[in-house]
């Protein structure tokens, strides 16, 4: 089988959201849905010397996230209606909705945070790779949108073998659980997952609810 992924460069990122409003745009999406989100991780601080200089570890990054068509989808396994499956061609796993009884079984299983019950809808809705798109030989809509070309599309083993197997930074959780066919750049300042020294800051908008 085929399986295709997304690389993300987080050295090129600037954060500015355009893949996720070209998606938006290309998908017809209502404004409380959004199939890709860019979160933005900041940390650090300053800290004063005794002479009254300041020094500073202070960062931020961003890091453009969609679905990653794991190896083993947790939302697929949690679906109590058969309604997610992984394409045997291309490795992309798709929500059909009139199997998705709305139960919110994926949305709860997903560590990325990716299905969203769509209320006006009825059902689950999720990146499914532009797979109409990709299976006519075109890029998914976000990578063509990216102004920095921090994002790429194609066959995983390819994007691993041009830019290596990180799969995961903050604030993304392990790779362990689901193995994520995504390969990423970090840039200088990203972090391991689990890193506990920065927060999201734009909480409110990747998940609907605000920061603690
Ligand atoms: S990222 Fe989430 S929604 Fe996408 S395949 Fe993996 S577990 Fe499923
Ligand atoms: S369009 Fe490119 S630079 Fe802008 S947020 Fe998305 S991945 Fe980052």
């Amino acid at each position: 089988m085929t399986q295709y992924g997304f690389y993300f460069d987080s050295s090129r990122c600037t954060g500015c959201k355009t893949c996720e409003m070209a998606c938006k745009d290309y998908k017809d999406l209502s404004q409380t849905v959004a199939f890709r989100k860019v979160y933005d991780y900041e940390g650090g601080t300053w800290t004063a010397a005794d002479d009254g200089s300041y020094t500073t570890d202070a960062y931020a990054y961003h890091v453009s996230l969609a679905c990653n068509h794991c190896d083993m989808p947790a939302c697929m396994g949690a679906c109590p209606s058969g309604a997610i499956d992984k394409d045997q061609k291309t490795g992309i796993v798709r929500i059909h909705d009139d199997k998705c009884t709305a139960s919110g079984a994926c949305v709860e299983a997903c560590p990325y945070n990716v299905p969203i019950l769509d209320t006006e809808k009825g059902y689950a809705v999720k990146c499914d790779l532009c797979y109409d798109r990709v299976t006519n030989g075109q890029n998914p809509i976000c990578i063509e949108a990216c102004p920095l070309r921090a994002l790429e599309f194609g066959e995983i083993e390819d994007l691993r073998a041009k830019y290596g197997d990180t799969a995961a930074i903050a604030p993304m959780p392990s790779p362990d659980e689901t193995q994520p066919n995504i390969a990423i750049k970090a840039c200088d300042a990203a972090k391991e997952p689990g890193d506990s020294t920065g927060a999201i800051v734009n909480e409110m908008e990747v998940t609907g609810t605000p920061a603690a």
